[in-house]
């Protein structure tokens, strides 16, 4: 059996992999479970995410998201969840190939897929034609542990939207877990101890060469990221597949 997670998070479009970079980033072990269908997938160029002034290939957006996912610590797995059911510690998610996770938390983003919390006493699904799961502002779902992101939480229908409904459901797991936590920052050298403040919980303090060594890399990812046009297709509705 695999060792238990901190956070398992279903689905990794916008919305979930938001949501795990906060969660691994504080330190919880964190395990995202995609499917690989976001809807994202079908959109033609996005250009309307903050940050891309002449709009960004969507199927992109996800594979950095993903990358940036891993790099923050998370475990990534493509499957389908069929169940999720509680526990005594927690909550276990049962996979279509047969695994099985425990866990504390479990973070639902998976749009308008919500069959595999059938078995979870409490929580409300609003049947609108299309399914969401009724929460708090902030992703709780009524169900202690259980927290729902992006567009099943009924969120508007734009990518930025749910990527950051994504990363506040993330911050509140880490504020209902009394987590020692301040914002998740990075501040120039000194910008707290030299005012004779502790470095708070969460945020990190780097000199000029850190910096510099941050940035270049971050060049160079991005530069090999889009040297070329994304080797994916363009995904189109189900319904106009096969025309
Ligand atoms: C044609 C089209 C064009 C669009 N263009 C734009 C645009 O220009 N700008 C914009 O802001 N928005 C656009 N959108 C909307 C945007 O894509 C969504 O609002 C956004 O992707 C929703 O994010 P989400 O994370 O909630 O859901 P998704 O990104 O759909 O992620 C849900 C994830 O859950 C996974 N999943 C589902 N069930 C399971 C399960 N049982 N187990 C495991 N994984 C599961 C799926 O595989 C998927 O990866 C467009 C949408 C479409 C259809």
């Amino acid at each position: 059996m695999a060792a238990p997670m901190d956070v398992v998070v279903v689905g990794g479009g916008v919305a979930g992999r938001s949501a795990a970079v906060f969660t691994a980033r504080h330190g919880f072990d964190t395990l995202v479970v995609d499917s690989g269908e976001s809807i994202l997938r079908r959109n033609a160029h996005l250009e309307n995410f903050p940050g891309f002034p002449a709009g960004v290939n969507g199927r992109q957006l996800l594979d950095l998201l993903e990358e940036q996912a891993s790099d923050a610590g998370c475990e990534q797995v493509t499957a389908t969840v069929t169940r999720v059911e509680r526990t005594d510690e927690g909550f276990a998610v049962e996979t279509g190939d047969g695994d099985r996770y425990h866990t504390t938390y479990v973070v639902a983003a998976t749009k308008n897929a919500v069959g595999y919390l059938d078995g979870i006493d409490g929580v409300g699904i609003i049947d609108r034609g299309k399914a969401f799961v009724d929460t708090d502002e902030r992703g709780r779902t009524g169900v202690d542990g259980l927290y729902a992101a992006g567009r099943l939480a009924e969120k508007p229908h734009q990518a930025i939207v749910c990527a950051g409904h994504g990363a506040e459901v993330g911050v509140t797991i880490l504020e209902d877990d009394d987590r020692p936590f301040y914002h998740d920052w990075v501040a120039p050298d000194g910008y707290f101890t030299e005012r004779g403040r502790d470095l708070p919980p969460g945020c990190e303090e780097i000199d000029e060469a850190e910096r510099t060594d941050r940035e270049a890399r971050s060049l160079d990812v991005m530069g090999e990221r889009f040297a070329e046009p994304h080797p994916d297709e363009q995904v189109t509705h189900p319904s106009l597949a096969d025309e």
